[in-house]
């Protein structure tokens, strides 16, 4: 094929992803930005400019990648969660914008100077790493129980340059034995194993393991709170990310493990999606 212009290019390609995405003029300004690495006012400056063979090639290839159904963040290998640039990989979850409401409250809690604060289920290292780029007093941990998952994050932390924060390979917490944390965080599997949710869209090329807990999803988030227990400061605080619709059960199981002060709070969407506690030990 002839080499297009960037406008023709950006119409064909948003044209062919109608049929398989919710955002199809945004994911082919994604993967047209990447190819010709420029800032997205380069598009809207220059429609007429032509793609070189070779950007046209890459171009297609990252065109078909996507209609196979593949995560825009997978095919240009990034994504950015609370404004920093996350190298993504299938070993782990994409971050989601959903997340950042826990990032929010995180940071809007009065923890001590040099608060000591632990992510579970770090994956490409984003609440961890968000974290510590905004409180640089605090000493952050993120673990993970997956080796690939552990070396992402240290790359996204290196990539960054963020000093405050360290990553370990953990099975929740089996790599803790005396440590006490001021703030402990995760967003843990909680999809439910037969949710049809998963057989749709970005979810299908990431791992179960980071989406899907047994009990009606809850097993994990039922482990930390009760393990959490033993790791947290008295008065120290744990924040989950759950579901919209676990917001009442994940409370109860707050509640059974005798935590205080429990508090659900809404994402951007209005959606029920975090869970705050307090534990005096
Ligand atoms: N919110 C994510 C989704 O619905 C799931 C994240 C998770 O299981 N921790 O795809």
């Amino acid at each position: 094929m002839p080499s297009q212009t960037l406008e023709q290019a950006l119409a064909s390609a948003a044209n062919a992803f109608f049929a398989c995405s919710d955002t199809a003029k945004l994911d082919a300004q994604v993967l047209l930005l990447d190819v010709i690495g420029q800032s997205r006012s380069y598009l809207f400056t220059w429609p007429d400019k032509a793609l070189t063979a070779q950007q046209q090639t890459q171009f297609e290839q990252a065109v078909a990648r996507r209609l196979a159904g593949e995560p825009i963040a997978h095919i240009i290998g990034y994504r950015e969660f609370w404004s920093l640039k996350l190298k993504v990989s299938p070993a782990t979850l994409i971050p989601r914008p959903d997340t950042e409401t826990l990032v929010e409250h995180a940071l809007s809690l009065a923890l001590p100077e040099h608060a000591k604060v632990l992510d579970l289920g770090t994956g490409t290292g984003a609440i961890a790493l968000a974290l510590a780029s905004e409180q640089f007093n605090w000493q952050v941990t993120g673990c993970d129980r997956i080796e690939d998952a552990v070396v992402l994050a240290q790359t996204n932390q290196a990539a960054l340059e963020i000093k405050n924060c360290r990553f370990v390979q953990s099975n929740w917490f089996s790599a803790f034995s005396t440590e006490q944390f001021d703030l402990i965080v995760s967003n843990p599997p909680y999809i439910e194993q037969d949710d049809p949710h998963l057989s749709q869209g970005d979810v299908r090329f990431e791992p179960l393991s980071a989406l899907v807990a047994p009990d009606n999803g809850l097993a994990d988030i039922r482990t930390i709170v009760n393990q959490a227990r033993t790791f947290l400061t008295s008065g120290g605080y744990l924040l989950l990310e759950h579901g919209y619709q676990q917001a009442e059960q994940v409370s109860a199981i707050f509640l059974q493990m005798a935590y205080k002060d429990i508090r659900t709070i809404k994402d951007l969407a209005g959606n029920d999606r975090v869970t705050l506690a307090r534990w005096y030990g």
